[in-house]
């Protein structure tokens, strides 16, 4: 007998013919998280088990941030021979519980002797019979007695909720324009979630931004990195593109090309790596430039699908996720961002593409870009 984690898996189950390759992929980054706990995850008749941890709610906890994972369930593991030792050990672990329950036997052995209905009975049978602090609810009960007879038995009553999505790599690459912000990690996180593979575009303006502004960055990109195992970050060097801009273009349309240089720029990143989109944390109606029209002017100089997963979000509702991954306390530093060096005093709020166009004009957009790009600087956290 001994203890072992139980991971149930979300929506992977749903998958056809391409299952294989999404528990593969999930069994890997169960692997990787419990790696720094001496744990040891296998897949066996369609479950992921861990076992050998030297702390086990540190493991569980690790899994329980493995994008794929539905919940992490402490279980016993035991010799099924024997049903009063079964019986013995499901009296044990629910003698210091109160309230209501019910037993959930499952029977994947088909040849063992007692099927789920005499198994359920029996066994709720003699927990109530030690235990008169509990009553049995089998609508609504407080606390189920989970029973999975396999080629051993399970026993596990906890089931720790996990967070879901699908395992990452499974879902392809983008690229997350992050800033230093609340936003940005927060959308990143969203799309990893869906399995996607990150990478990051961040652009800074040496001397108006800091280098601790810089690091701040970096910092938020490691956090990310937790869930979606490591990322390179393109560092692009924007001081000049914003001279030029804050010099020859109108003033109300500066941040608005500003953000059509880093669409672009982004996306050639995009393209070297191999990834098929970009991502960034824009909330309709948070700033100026994200409004309707804003957002069409800074869409319509890139090809690539832009996921915006926080455009109906509201900043607190934003807030509330940072603070769940971790990110809040980094963002919330009070170093600069490029963005707000030569802020506008009005910024156009319904701006027209075709203006925004013209304006842009009198740049050399394909050297100023030439220019970025050359000077980029990749970091792999
Ligand atoms: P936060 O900074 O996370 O996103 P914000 O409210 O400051 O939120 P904006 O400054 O308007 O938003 O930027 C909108 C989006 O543009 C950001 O969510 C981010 O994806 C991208 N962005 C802004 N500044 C930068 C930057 N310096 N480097 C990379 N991407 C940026
Ligand atoms: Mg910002």
């Amino acid at each position: 007998m001994r203890e072992i984690l139980l991971v149930r898996y979300g929506e992977i189950f749903l998958k056809g013919q391409n299952r294989p390759f999404f528990m593969n992929a999930l069994v890997k980054q169960v692997q990787r998280a419990v790696k720094p706990f001496d744990g040891h995850a296998w897949l066996h008749d369609g479950r992921i088990f861990v076992d050998r941890f030297s702390d086990m709610e540190e493991c569980l906890q690790a899994v329980t941030k493995v994008f794929g994972v539905h919940s992490v369930c402490p279980a016993i593991e035991m010799e099924k021979d024997s049903f009063d030792a079964i019986a013995d050990q499901a009296v044990h672990m629910m003698e210091n519980l109160n309230g209501t329950f019910k037993v959930v036997s499952r029977r994947s052995d088909k040849r063992y002797p007692m099927d789920s209905p005499a198994l359920n009975q029996e066994l709720g049978y003699r927990i109530l019979k030690a235990n008169d602090q509990l009553s049995v609810d089998l609508h609504h009960p407080q606390h189920v007695m989970n029973v999975e007879i396999r080629d051993l038995c399970y026993l596990y009553v906890r089931v720790v909720p996990a967070v879901g999505g699908m395992p990452v790599g499974t879902g392809g690459q983008a690229a997350l324009l992050l800033s230093g912000g609340i936003d940005s990690p927060v959308a990143g996180w969203m799309i990893a979630k869906r399995g996607v593979r990150l990478c990051a575009v961040h652009f800074h303006s040496y001397p108006y931004t800091s280098d601790r502004a810089k690091e701040k960055v970096l910092e938020l990109a490691r956090q990310l990195s937790a869930y979606c195992c490591g990322l390179k970050v393109y560092i692009v060097p924007f001081t000049h593109i914003q001279t030029e801009i804050h010099e020859k273009c109108r003033d109300d349309y500066g941040t608005l090309l500003m953000r059509r240089f880093m669409m672009r720029i982004a996306e050639r990143c995009a393209r070297k790596e191999g990834a098929k989109a970009l991502i960034t944390g824009e909330s309709i109606g948070q700033v100026a430039s994200q409004t309707i029209e804003a957002l069409q002017v800074t869409n319509s100089v890139v090809s690539m699908p832009v996921f915006r997963p926080l455009i109906g979000f509201d900043k607190s509702e934003i807030m509330d996720v940072a603070r769940k991954i971790g990110t809040l306390e980094t963002s919330e530093l009070p170093y600069e961002d490029c963005c707000t060096v030569f802020t506008p005093r009005h910024p156009a709020t319904h701006p027209i593409v075709e203006k925004v166009a013209a304006e842009e004009e009198h740049l050399e957009a394909e050297a100023l870009i030439e220019e970025a790009m050359a000077g980029i600087e990749i970091v792999a956290v």
